[in-house]
Formats: structure tokens, C-alpha cells, sequence
């Protein structure tokens, strides 16, 4: 595995000039938000230090990548040229929509199979991904920190995996996440704390990945409230530095049941992903707690995910898995955040059942306790 080499800390996006002026590439392809570039600051910033660059903006694309702007921007003219000639250098300024696209582009351009072929397990890929500076925008996903990226091919989610897909350096500004409404930074912070959470319990669960989720998921825990009602600095900073190692953590581990369930919400639904996840949170807590040795999945045994539970317990302060979640209520109740499907407009008995039927079952095999179809629908009737 090859880490990434990761810059940390405010105003560090400036270092982006001598970073770029170091590699002096051919062409450098700068993928960013529709307007979160400028709203974040990041234009201002990077419009002078490239200036000595040949440079070629790709943005014209939805969030949480779909197969279809993938393509679009797969067939750019000058992109198409730069696979006859030396790599270009990408360049994603954005939330994860926006890194997981570059990190898509990066890796689908050189490969001889299509995207769609590949994505659906159809072709295997024969290049490696060109290379990738991440610099997120939000304080949320961690993808700059992952050789994985979403894509959503006819509304099912598919994850496009390769080593060679983890961006070869990281720029971590909070300053730039500084201009996020309330709302995204709930919402974001909790995707944070989910993927923390779900590493932390997750059957690939390593020392390290324990060490990263741990430190993420007491991190939001502390500073959420904070960056949501009266942001300042040093809680901007510390979701930065959540987010960013919650990634690293599911890095190792991958998500679990949460995510699992979540997909449909936000590809049928629109419900953001943060939001869609955290919903799940607190019912799986709950089944997770109840583990038995007829359904445990980790090799490790019952009482080593019991500990994992308690662990995650301490730091809601609930001594039950009941309480757990009703501090995890409480919490998202105080963010602002929905907890009930009702609330979301999703209501039709259809609606719940899709849920349960196109859960992603790669996610569900990471779940420290196995999960039947009946107890699928029973977490999301609990939520209805
Ligand atoms: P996002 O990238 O979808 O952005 C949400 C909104 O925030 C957009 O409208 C965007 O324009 C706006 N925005 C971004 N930065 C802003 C800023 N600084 N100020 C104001 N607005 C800003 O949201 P996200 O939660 O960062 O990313 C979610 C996506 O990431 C999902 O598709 C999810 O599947 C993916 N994801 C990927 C990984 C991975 O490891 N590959 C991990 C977790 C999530």
C-alpha cells in the first residue's frame, strides 16, 4: 500500500504552487466543484499559483458520481489527447462528489476497458490511474485518503477499487471548508463519525485502523457542535482532521451495514450521504450490541466485537446499546438532522422494501454480526 504524502493545516493550500512547480506537468486537469471553488476560497488562491501552467477545468458534473457525466467527461478533447503523451497531473478541489470523480477519471482514462465494463465487473482494468493531488473541501468522507471511489451506474452504487487510485498527495486546508453551511457540516461530520464508527467494529478491523477510527470518532464527537453553531478555527480544524483519518481508517477496513443500507437513500432519494448513513447508525449499534455466536462474522470471536461495542458505548457515555442510540437521537435532533424516513418523504411501504432489496451486500460481509432480510427490513421499519 502506498500512502499518500498529505499536507495539513490552515492556509496550506498555498503549497499547492511549489508542489505543481516541483512536477512541472505536461498538462494539469483541475477537477472541482460548479461553485463551491470559488465559495470555498480555493480560486482566489490557485487561479495566480498556476498561471505558469498549461491548466484545463473539468466541473460540469452531479454530485455522487454517475456513469453517465463520467463518460461526458471522459470524451473532453484534451483529456482524450493526454492518453497518447505523458501522464497529466490531477488536481481535485471539491467534497468527496468531486474527489471521487477525479480519482474516477484519473484511473478510467488510461484504461483500455470502458468505464461501464469495468465498473460491472464485466472487463479488468490494465493501467494504473494517473497521478492525483487531493484537497478536500468539506470535513466529511476522508476520500482523498482512499483507493476506492463511488459510482452510481443506472442508480446502483458500485465501488471502482485499485491501488493505484489513492491520490499521491494530499492537501488539507480547513480554511477551506470554512464557508460550509450549517447544515453540510452536520451532515458531513456525521458521514465522518459513521465511517469512523463502522472501521472501529468493522470485521478487517486492524490495530492501526482501530487507532485512526477511535481518534476520529471522539474528535467529531468533541468538536461537531461547535463547527455547526459557532464554527471556529480550531473546530473547523479538528473535523479536517476527523474526517481525514476516518478515511485512512476505512481505507484498511471499508464501511459496514450503515453504509450498506444508505445507497438507495441517496440515489433515489437525494438524501446527502452523510445523512443517509447516520440514520443507520444508532439501529445497527443496537443489532451489533446483541451479537451472538451464531451470527458472528469476525474471526476474532464474540467477546472481541463486544469490546469494540463498548468501546464505541464509552464514548456516547451510554452504558446500553438503547441508550446508545437514544444519545445518537439526541444528537443528530440537536444538529438539525431528521432521524425518521417519514421526515425525509419517504413513506411508501415500496420505498422501504427497495431499501432492504438493493442493500449492498460487500458492505453487509464487513458487519461484525450477520444480517438476514428480515432483520434488514426490521432496522429500516425501526426508522420509518
Ligand atoms: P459533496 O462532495 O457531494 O458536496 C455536497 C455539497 O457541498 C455540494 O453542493 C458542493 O458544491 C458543496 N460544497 C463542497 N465544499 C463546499 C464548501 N467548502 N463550501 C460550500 N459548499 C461546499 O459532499 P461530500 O459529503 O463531501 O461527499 C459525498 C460523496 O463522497 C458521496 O458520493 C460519497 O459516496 C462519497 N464518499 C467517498 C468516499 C471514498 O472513500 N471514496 C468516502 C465517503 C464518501
Amino acid at each position: 500500500m502506498t500512502a499518500s504524502r498529505t499536507v495539513f493545516g490552515p492556509g496550506s493550500l498555498a503549497r499547492l504552487r511549489d508542489l505543481i512547480d516541483a512536477i512541472s506537468p505536461p498538462l494539469v486537469l483541475l477537477v472541482t466543484g460548479r461553485d463551491s471553488y470559488e465559495s470555498c476560497g480555493a480560486s482566489g488562491v490557485l487561479t495566480p499559483s498556476l498561471k505558469k501552467h498549461r491548466v484545463h477545468r473539468l466541473e460540469a458534473f452531479r454530485p455522487n458520481p454517475q456513469i453517465d457525466d463520467l463518460d461526458q467527461l471522459l470524451s473532453d478533447d484534451l483529456l482524450k489527447s493526454a492518453r497518447t503523451g505523458p501522464p497529466p497531473l490531477l488536481v481535485a478541489v471539491g467534497g468527496g462528489s468531486v474527489i471521487d470523480m477525479a480519482k474516477l477519471l484519473a484511473f478510467m482514462a488510461p484504461q483500455t476497458a470502458k468505464p461501464r465494463e469495468i465498473a460491472t465487473g464485466y472487463c479488468v482494468p490494465d493501467q494504473n490511474a494517473w497521478p492525483l493531488i487531493a484537497i478536500p473541501t468539506t470535513s466529511g468522507t476522508g476520500s482523498e485518503a482512499t483507493h476506492f471511489s463511488v459510482l452510481y451506474v443506472d442508480n446502483i452504487k458500485h465501488s471502482i477499487v485499485h491501488e493505484s487510485m489513492r491520490p499521491a498527495f494530499v492537501i488539507i486546508d480547513p480554511e477551506l471548508t470554512y464557508s460550509l453551511p450549517e447544515r453540510l457540516t452536520a451532515i458531513t461530520a456525521m458521514d465522518a463519525f459513521c465511517q469512523a464508527v463502522e472501521s472501529y467494529w468493522s470485521v478487517k478491523s486492524t490495530d492501526q485502523s482501530r487507532k485512526w477510527a477511535s481518534t476520529a470518532a471522539a474528535m467529531v464527537l468533541n468538536h461537531v457542535d461547535r463547527a455547526v453553531n459557532e464554527p471556529d478555527p480550531a473546530s473547523r480544524a479538528a473535523l479536517s482532521e476527523a474526517a481525514h483519518l476516518s478515511g485512512r481508517a476505512i481505507d484498511i477496513t471499508r464501511t459496514t451495514a450503515p453504509h450498506a443500507l444508505s445507497y438507495t437513500l441517496t440515489a433515489l432519494h437525494g438524501i446527502p450521504h452523510g445523512h443517509a448513513v447516520v440514520l443507520f447508525l444508532g439501529p445497527v449499534l443496537e443489532f451489533n450490541a446483541g451479537i451472538t455466536a451464531s451470527d458472528c462474522h469476525d474471526p476474532r470471536g464474540v467477546p472481541f466485537v463486544l469490546e469494540r461495542v463498548k468501546y464505541i458505548l464509552d464514548l456516547l457515555g451510554a452504558s446500553t446499546a438503547a441508550e446508545g442510540r437514544k444519545f445518537l437521537d439526541r444528537k443528530l435532533d440537536s444538529l438539525g438532522l431528521e432521524t425518521r424516513l417519514e421526515t425525509l418523504g419517504v413513506t411508501r411501504p415500496v420505498e422501504l422494501e427497495g431499501i432492504v432489496a438493493s442493500v449492498n451486500s460487500d458492505r453487509l460481509r464487513n458487519n461484525p454480526r450477520r444480517l438476514e432480510p428480515d432483520q434488514l427490513r426490521s432496522i429500516v421499519d425501526s426508522i420509518a
